[in-house]
């Protein structure tokens, strides 16, 4: 039996502790300023970074020493786990609204099954409302990945940021994710990924062109770089189990997301 193509929505909050501290201190606003560390000693790692900060070169797990010396006036922000958890909850409880099939991804991302709810309304306006919504109701910024796998919704909602809307039907596949760099695919961590620049799998097209098998085994396991290839061809699960916290590894679709999004159900005007 065929399933039906899922809608599926990878929602993330963008910068979520930057976020959070600017909720709680709004100078904060378009400063250049850093989550974590120690304030006073000055030590400690980077947990994230402001956009602003971003902008310098400033970035999550790096030093605040380092990070000092390329800004010398930047404000270190304290992290405040509670504030956190109170805007996470505030924001798991904002998607209930649009679906009872929510995965929580980590405390700032959240996998929706849209299905339902697109078959009323477009799903990039559904998009679009659910970030003006949680930009206007939380002050949370984020940004949004539709596809028809939950490998897909995740890889797209990281296409752009902030505030970014992204749609990744299983025809964009060679377009849009064959040429992102190997470390920017999900699950491939900072361990593997050198090791996979070094042999010349330096892109995810790469990744997967059939006569690069042998050399990246010599990397992986099979049963790994199957469940990749699975993944990036947009053959993994679409099907969201609220109570894991992984994307499952199962291979359960083979359909292609053919929702038009220009010919839409409803008006988007
Ligand atoms: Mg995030």
């Amino acid at each position: 039996m065929k399933k039906n193509v899922k809608i599926i929505f990878h929602i993330d909050l963008n910068a979520f502790f930057a976020s959070c501290a600017i909720i709680k201190e709004p100078y904060l606003k378009d400063k250049v300023f850093v989550v974590g560390g120690n304030s006073t000693s000055r030590r400690g790692v980077i947990s994230t970074a402001s956009y602003p900060a971003r902008k310098l070169g400033i970035h999550s797990a790096m030093n605040i020493n380092d990070a000092f010396r390329i800004y010398p006036k930047l404000i270190i922000v304290p992290t405040q786990f509670s504030l956190y958890q109170k805007y996470s909850s505030l924001f798991f409880t904002f998607l209930k609204r649009y679906s009872n099939t929510i995965l929580e991804g980590s405390i700032d991302e959240a996998y929706v099954d849209m299905t339902e709810a697109a078959l009323k309304r477009h799903p990039l306006e559904l998009a679009k409302e659910i970030q003006e919504g949680l930009l206007k109701e939380h002050n949370l910024p984020c940004s949004i990945g539709i596809a028809s796998t939950l490998f897909l919704a995740k890889m797209a909602s990281d296409m752009q940021k902030p505030l970014g809307i992204t749609v990744l039907r299983k025809s964009d596949i060679v377009d849009k994710l064959f040429p992102l760099p190997i470390r920017d695919c999900y699950g491939i961590g900072k361990k593997t990924y050198p090791r996979l620049e070094g042999i010349g799998i330096d892109t995810i097209g790469a990744f997967t062109k059939p006569e690069n098998k042998n050399k990246i085994l010599t990397i992986m396991s099979e049963p790994s770089y199957l469940s990749y290839i699975e993944h990036i061809m947009g053959r993994s699960s679409d099907t969201i189990d609220p109570k894991k916290y992984a994307i499952p590894k199962s291979i359960s679709n083979e359909t292609t997301l053919n929702y038009n999004m220009d010919s839409s159900l409803v008006n988007l005007s």
